[in-house]
């Protein structure tokens, strides 16, 4: 996609600070991260939302969940992380390249969901 940031950061037209990349992902530190590890996994393939994943995704997506756990590791989280896919509007997703957020450090995170 001519004008998607992330397809950018995958043909190497913007900067990024890359951990991981192989044929079918590449993961890189977020530029504003929320956490002292705050890095995004991607496809190289160009998926807009998590919506649009379709049944010949499903290796690929395998790939991707097998992928945070050790890609969480190198980076420090040896006690855990939180992954986070944020997905349309209701989701607040602000770049429309599909995209885990691998997020973590020393101390626990926030809670995400609070119980009315
Ligand atoms: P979303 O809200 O779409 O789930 O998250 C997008 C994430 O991409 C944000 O956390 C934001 O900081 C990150 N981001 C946006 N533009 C860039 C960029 O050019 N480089 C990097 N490394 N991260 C970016
Ligand atoms: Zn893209």
């Amino acid at each position: 996609m001519e004008n998607c940031i992330f397809c950018k950061i995958i043909r190497g037209e913007i900067p990024a600070t890359k951990i991981h990349e192989d044929e079918d992902t590449l993961a890189f530190l977020d530029i504003h991260p929320a956490a002292p590890v705050h890095f995004l996994l991607i496809p190289k393939l160009h998926i807009a939302t998590l919506s649009d994943i379709d049944v010949q995704h499903q290796q690929l997506l395998g790939k991707m969940l097998w992928l945070a756990p050790r890609l969480a590791a190198s980076q420090g989280c040896t006690d855990g992380f939180r992954t986070i896919i944020n997905t349309g509007r209701v989701g607040g997703q602000e770049v429309f390249h599909l995209h885990i957020h691998v997020i973590g450090g020393k101390d626990r995170l926030p809670a995400m969901i609070h119980h009315g």
